[in-house]
C-alpha cells in the first residue's frame, strides 16, 4: 500500500523556493521591466534607462542614477526576504515605498542570468554580483557610475514550463510599452529611456511633478488629451486620527469621448497603479447617465490617502489594495467625478468651452 510507505518531509534548497516564488510575480519580461524600474524608482532615480532585446526575453538591462548599493550589500539584495524599505510591522503599514517584500531581485535572479551591478551616491567603489540560475557569485570590483545596474538574461531559460508561455517578441514588448506607459503617466517627474534590439524606441522626457498635457497626449493620444477633463478634488479624512484627507486628481474623458474596451482606465492609489473593481464601479457609475450602454469611459485618476487607510501587501504582485473605508472611498470617487461631468455639461449647455 502506497499510504504505508514512509514520507518524508524536506526542506527545499533555497533556488527552488526562489523559483517558486518567481512564479507568483515573474510571469513574463514585462514583470521583470517592472519590479527593477520600480527598486530604481524607490532608490530615487532621476532617469532610467531601460535596454531591451528579443521582447525582453533575451534582455532585459535597466540602469538608474538612484542611491546604489554597498559592495558588500549586494549578497543581501538578492537573498529573500531581504529589503531596506521596512524593518517592523509598523513601517509595513504606512510603507511608502513601491517595494517592500525583499522577493524581486532573488526570484528574478533564480529563472535567469542575472547581474547587479551598482555604486553608492556620494562615494565608495562599484561592485558586481552575479547570480546564475540561481547560483550566486562572488561581489567582484566593476566600473560603474553613481547608481544601479540590474541585467536580465535568457529569462526562464531553467524553466522551460514557463519559457513555454512566453508569447512573440512583438507581444511580449506590447506589454512592456503598456506598463512603462502606465508608469509615465504617475512619474513625469522621472526620464525614461527605451532601446529595443539595439535601438532608441521610446523616450519620456522628465517633465516636473505634475502631469502634463504633452506627456498625457504621448501616452494616451490626441484625442483624449483634447478630451480631457483636469479633476482636482479634496475630501474629507476617512477616519478621525487619519493624518491626512482624500484627495482625487487626474483627468476624465470627456462622455463624448468613449471606448468600446476598458484600454483606457487608469488608476493610481497613493501613487501605485491598481486595479480596483470598487473604484472602477464608481467612475462608471459616475458616467452611468452621459455614456451609452456598453462603451467605456476612458480617464487617469489619482487617489492618495493616508498610507495607514490601505492595505498594498494583499498580492505578492500587488496589483491590488484593500481599503479600510471602501464605502466612503467609493461614495467619494462617485461623487467627485459625477460633479465634474455635470458642471461640463452646464458649461456646454451655456456655449462656454470645457
Ligand atoms: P524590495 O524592493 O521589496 O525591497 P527587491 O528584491 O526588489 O526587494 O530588492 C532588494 C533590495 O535591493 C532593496 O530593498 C534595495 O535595498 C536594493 N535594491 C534593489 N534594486 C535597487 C536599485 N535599483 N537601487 C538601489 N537599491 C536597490
Ligand atoms: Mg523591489
Amino acid at each position: 500500500l502506497r499510504a504505508a510507505q514512509a514520507v518524508t518531509i524536506r526542506q527545499l534548497p533555497d533556488t527552488l523556493v526562489n523559483q517558486i516564488a518567481a512564479g507568483e510575480v515573474i510571469e513574463r519580461p514585462a514583470s521583470v521591466v517592472k519590479e527593477l524600474v520600480e527598486n530604481a524608482l524607490d532608490a530615487g532615480a532621476r532617469r532610467i534607462d531601460i535596454d531591451l532585446e528579443e521582447g525582453g526575453v533575451r534582455l532585459i538591462r535597466v540602469r538608474d542614477d538612484g542611491g546604489g548599493i554597498e559592495p558588500d550589500e549586494l549578497p543581501l539584495a538578492v537573498s529573500r526576504h531581504a529589503t531596506s524599505k521596512i524593518a517592523s510591522l509598523d513601517d509595513l503599514e504606512g510603507v511608502a515605498t513601491l517595494g517592500f517584500r525583499g522577493e524581486a531581485l532573488p526570484s528574478i535572479a533564480s529563472v535567469s542570468r542575472f547581474a547587479l551591478i551598482s555604486r553608492r551616491a556620494g562615494g565608495g567603489h562599484a561592485a558586481m554580483l552575479e547570480v546564475d540560475g540561481g547560483r550566486v557569485g562572488t561581489v567582484v570590483p566593476k566600473a560603474h557610475p553613481p547608481g544601479t545596474t540590474v541585467e536580465v538574461r535568457d529569462l526562464f531559460f531553467n524553466v522551460p514550463a514557463r519559457r513555454k508561455f512566453l508569447k512573440a517578441e512583438r507581444t511580449e514588448l506590447g506589454h512592456i510599452e503598456e506598463w512603462l506607459r502606465q508608469l509615465a503617466l504617475a512619474r513625469p517627474d522621472v526620464e525614461l529611456r527605451v532601446s529595443h534590439n539595439g535601438k532608441p524606441s521610446r523616450r519620456w522626457k522628465g517633465e516636473g511633478d505634475l502631469l502634463s498635457e504633452v506627456r498625457l497626449h504621448e501616452a494616451l493620444g490626441e484625442e483624449f488629451a483634447r478630451n480631457a477633463l483636469r479633476v482636482d478634488h479634496h475630501g474629507p479624512a476617512p477616519a478621525a486620527g487619519a493624518a491626512q484627507g482624500l484627495r482625487l486628481h487626474g483627468w476624465i474623458a470627456q462622455p463624448s469621448y468613449n471606448r468600446a474596451s476598458a484600454d483606457q482606465q487608469y488608476l493610481y492609489v497613493n501613487g501605485r497603479a491598481v486595479r480596483d473593481r470598487s473604484i472602477a464601479h464608481a467612475v462608471k457609475q459616475a458616467y452611468a447617465d452621459v455614456l451609452f450602454h456598453g462603451r467605456q469611459p476612458a480617464y487617469v485618476l489619482f487617489l492618495e490617502l493616508d498610507p495607514r487607510r490601505v492595505d498594498v501587501n494583499v498580492h505578492p504582485a500587488k496589483h491590488e489594495v484593500r481599503f479600510r473605508d471602501a464605502r466612503l472611498i467609493h461614495d467619494f470617487v462617485y461623487r467627485t467625478l459625477e460633479q465634474a461631468l455635470a458642471e461640463t455639461r452646464a458649461g456646454a449647455a451655456v456655449g462656454v468651452a470645457a
